[in-house]
């Protein structure tokens, strides 16, 4: 890419309201070549993050959500027929690797094994992508850069990094936010104001605080925001907080009677 491309990149960073000191060590990690593995629960700002670092490093970013059927060939490329002719054409992974940019697989425990030996060349320091249906060998180019997330919640033994991919990585450990960082993103992409952003982390507290209940997930700073917009646009807050944050987070009649309890303790 070239430099006024970057430059456009750059000018349209998506909004990240930082926790720690992740920023500077994604980007020290990236001067270094080093590829970032980054652990936390759904809805905690990760994806963000890194559309964030990306536009900020001026870097394309190449996003891929992992799921159980992702296989090498749809991260690598794969021969297409078109008209009688057959052509290669580059999954994303390879167009990363070609342009110097981000690949950032999400939720990468997901995908299958064979996928994850492809990475392997490329986080160590031979940083090369063997294609080999094209016989083609790319080194990465300074700029390029993996990042991996996965939901450590989520996971059972089957479904795991193994510990010989995860020692590839530097890792960071990202988790909901402290209050006032919370409140920040409500008002910033909900357009709570004070006072409903204070309520919306208050209420999150407790509803993660909450034990005895049958609840995968606790309720992520997405789902506030999705509260936040509802209420914000006039929604009752009762039933904005129903629909936002207790519906989606169990199918319990007693677990959600209890959620709904703690609901109405805030509003
Ligand atoms: P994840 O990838 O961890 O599942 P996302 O990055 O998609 O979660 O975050 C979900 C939403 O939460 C984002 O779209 C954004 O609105 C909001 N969000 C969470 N954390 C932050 C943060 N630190 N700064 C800005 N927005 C955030």
């Amino acid at each position: 890419m070239n430099a006024p491309v970057h430059a456009a990149i750059a000018a349209n960073v998506p909004y990240y309201q930082p926790v720690a000191d992740e920023c500077a060590v994604f980007e020290n990690a990236w001067r270094h070549q080093l590829p970032v593995l980054i652990k936390g629960p759904t809805g905690c700002g990760k994806t963000r993050f890194v559309a964030h670092m990306a536009a900020r490093l001026g870097l394309p970013l190449f996003t891929v959500s992992c799921h159980d059927d992702l296989s090498a060939a749809d991260l690598v490329g794969r021969h297409l027929i078109a008209g009688g002719d057959t052509r290669w054409c580059d999954g994303p992974l390879t167009r990363a690797v070609r342009e110097g940019g981000i690949c950032y697989l999400d939720e990468v425990v997901e995908a299958r094994k064979d996928t994850t030996v492809v990475l392997h060349p490329l986080t160590d320091d031979r940083r090369i992508l063997p294609i080999e249906r094209t016989g083609e060998e790319l080194a990465a180019p300074p700029g390029f850069m993996l990042v991996v997330s996965y939901n450590p919640g989520y996971q059972h033994v089957l479904k795991t990094l193994k510990p010989s991919t995860r020692q590839r990585f530097v890792a960071l450990s990202f988790d909901f936010p402290a209050a006032e960082v919370e409140m920040a993103v409500l008002r910033h992409e909900g357009g709570a104001d004070e006072m409903l952003a204070r309520q919306l982390v208050q209420l999150a507290g407790q509803i993660r605080r909450l034990t005895g209940y049958d609840l995968d997930e606790a309720v992520s700073t997405r789902l506030l925001v999705y509260a936040a917009k509802l209420i914000a646009s006039g929604m009752d807050p009762r039933s904005a907080c129903r629909v936002a944050l207790v519906e989606p987070l169990s199918d319990e009649a007693d677990t959600i009677a209890a959620l709904l309890a703690v609901v109405d303790t805030q509003f």
